[in-house]
């Protein structure tokens, strides 16, 4: 961003942004396509949601609605809040967060070390006015100084990709992408990077990757958002309701993954491949497998590497946890080793 120079951070928020592209390598191969991640987990508060973060209070910022010593509030599953809850830190603002119960208690450890104040809350329906995205916005409107940043429908949330993410993938493989995947909870990555690149290649494939338990991949097959069977352990992605931020988007294909398919493929990245990730780029990584097969091997596929794996240990790690919901995790059949058919002696000797 602005404040980089010669590769130099001079700040947090110029820390965010300009993340690498990985080559998925064992994606690639069982493809034949270039599966490239985007790799958001590097940004300097851990997640793609940094980029939103940044946005939305600049946008305050500009505004005149914030102001040094002002509150940012906001209804969030978590990476929204760290995010936010980091560049108020670094920019003099208090941070409120509210949070639906079910969230990773990490997550909400992590807030509470970041010096936001948590409002951990029942997790309703958006229909309910005591939902967390409802109750956040109340409380910003009442309290003076504060603003509700709003992710949901506050579309500079989009912008931030439509602005940073988007330009950085069409630089990255210049110009070289067929398809971009992505899930969605706010839709602002979606929305934002595919406006990007359609504006630059109309023939750009926009995959949404959806979980279970989400309407999305209904709005988008068939035009009405409908509820899909659930529920799922994913964290931050799905919608009950086609939000500001995702409205209008044009997208060309959906892919609903499993809850199973995702532990699998996030174990074997990781015990295969020694990347660390999160359940929503379990879900992006087999959308975009499954878009490589529906395309054909020689394609470039562009997804989105949200956030690592350390805030989710207590679930998506936790083989008691897997076992309770019905999931299994996936474990490397290693072929004995050379050593394991000697006697013990032999081997004792062969060290
Ligand atoms: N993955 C994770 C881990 C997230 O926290 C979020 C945001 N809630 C997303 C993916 C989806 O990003 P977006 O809100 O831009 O649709």
């Amino acid at each position: 961003m602005t404040e980089k120079t010669d590769g130099i951070i001079t700040s947090f928020e110029s820390g965010i942004g300009n993340t690498p592209l990985i080559r998925l390598s064992r994606l690639s191969e069982l493809t034949g396509c270039d599966i490239l991640g985007k790799a958001e987990f590097l940004n300097p508060g851990g997640s793609v949601k940094d980029r939103a973060a940044l946005w939305m209070i600049r946008e305050h910022e500009k505004s005149g609605a914030l102001a040094p010593g002002g509150t940012v509030v906001e209804g969030t599953a978590g990476n929204t809040g760290i995010g936010i809850a980091h560049v108020c830190n670094a920019r003099g603002y208090d941070c409120i967060i509210y949070m639906p119960d079910t969230q990773s208690p990490e997550k909400v450890a992590i807030l509470r070390t970041l010096g936001a104040e948590v409002r951990e809350v029942p997790a309703v329906p958006y229909r309910d006015e005591m939902n967390y995205q409802k109750q956040a916005g109340r409380f910003a409107a009442s309290l003076p100084g504060a603003v509700w940043a709003n992710q949901f429908d506050n579309t500079a949330n989009r912008l931030a990709h439509y602005e940073s993410t988007g330009p950085e993938i069409w630089r990255q493989t210049e110009g070289k992408v067929d398809a971009f995947v992505a899930a969605t909870g706010t839709g602002g990555t979606l929305a934002g990077v595919s406006r990007f690149l359609k504006e630059q290649r109309r023939d750009v494939q926009i995959v949404l990757a959806d979980p279970m338990g989400s309407a999305l991949h209904s709005w988008v097959t068939t035009g009405e958002a409908s509820m899909s069977k659930g529920p799922s352990i994913t964290e931050g992605i799905g919608n009950s309701r086609v939000t500001d931020n995702l409205a209008g988007t044009e997208i060309d294909d959906s892919v609903q993954i499993t809850d199973q398919d995702m532990v699998t493929m996030v174990y074997q990245e990781l015990l295969t491949e020694g990347w660390f990730f999160g359940s929503s780029t379990g879900i992006n990584l087999c959308a975009a497998v499954e878009t490589a097969k529906r395309l054909g091997p020689g394609h470039r596929i562009v997804t989105v590497l949200c956030d690592s794996g350390h805030k989710y240990q207590s679930r998506l790690f936790n083989e008691a946890f897997l076992a309770e919901k019905g999931l299994r995790p996936w474990k490397p059949q290693r072929p004995l080793k050379t050593g394991a058919r000697f006697s013990t002696k032999a081997r004792a000797a062969s060290r």
